[in-house]
């Protein structure tokens, strides 16, 4: 947190997050798409949004929206590594990486694009970076190539830097998916391998911490051995500083760290943040 850094918001995920900010018993089914998106492409077809920071927030289910429902994928610019590579590096005071950190979020980063990170990260214009983090809903697995990539290349290149971070926020039942798709401990495992992992969960109730305990022991047997993060939900401020105090205690009480959200003060919510 307060790290100058670049986010790469990629597009696409496997889940829909429709359970957040809902009560459970009114989580729309799993084919369903969130209601409050589905009223915003119907605004869309009076009249067209053609930026992303046009578009409205939404206050339930994914506050991503726009990177995972295909209806927005012409939203999103499609880059060449070497065009992506050069337009990112270009948004840097120096325009060059110094102490800045590339953070790789979606969406689900960790699904396809693992093909193009290795062109990506090894362009002369990402020369001084030495910290990665993927912001990843841990259900995917690293490719063998990708794999190979970080374990040889991408270490050497970082050197003695910290270089590789999965920051993992695995999704439990408040946000409408599935345990079995959603708690994928031997997943996790794998990226402990590569780089510094750790769990951080979006909690609002005690009952949400209960059960953030129970995918923590199946992580730990796994042989999950890093940190665990409760972090509030709420995108918006109104949410979200009526229950940031909450967590935190909720995390004291289990020894585990606490997460703000430091964007919702700075910046409010909003896209781009
Ligand atoms: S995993 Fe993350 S990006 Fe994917 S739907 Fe859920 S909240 Fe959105």
């Amino acid at each position: 947190m307060g790290v100058p850094s670049v986010f790469l918001r990629t597009f696409g995920c496997n889940f829909r997050c429709r359970g957040f900010g809902r009560d459970r018993d009114t989580i729309p089914a799993d084919e369903a798409m969130n209601p409050e998106v589905v009223r915003i492409l119907g605004l869309n077809e009076l009249n067209p949004y053609n930026s992303y920071g046009e578009l409205p927030l939404v206050t339930t289910g994914c506050d991503t929206y726009a990177a995972i429902y295909p209806e927005f994928k012409h939203l999103s610019p499609l880059y060449t590594a070497d065009a992506l590579a050069i337009g990112i590096t270009d948004l840097l005071p120096h325009k060059e990486w110094r102490d800045e950190h590339l953070v790789i979020t979606g969406g689900e980063p960790l699904l396809g694009w693992q093909r193009s990170y290795p062109e990506l990260l090894e362009h002369g214009a990402m020369a001084g970076l030495k910290e990665i983090t993927f912001e990843t809903n841990g259900t995917q697995k690293i490719t063998n190539e990708f794999h190979d990539y970080l374990f040889v290349e991408w270490s050497r290149h970082a050197r003695d830097y910290d270089k590789l971070t999965f920051s993992v926020s695995p999704k439990l039942s408040v946000s409408g998916e599935k345990w079995k798709s959603a708690i994928r401990p031997n997943i996790v495992a794998q990226y402990q391998e590569l780089g510094y992992t750790y769990l951080k969960f979006v909690v609002a109730t005690e009952a949400d911490a209960e059960e953030a305990e129970q995918a923590v022991s199946e992580y730990r047997a796994a042989g999950f051995g890093g940190p665990v993060y409760l972090m509030p939900v709420g995108g918006v401020e109104s949410v979200y500083t009526l229950n940031n105090r909450r967590v935190a205690e909720l995390a004291m009480a289990r020894g585990w760290r606490y997460s703000d959200r430091l964007q919702v003060p700075l910046f409010k919510n909003q896209w781009g943040t």
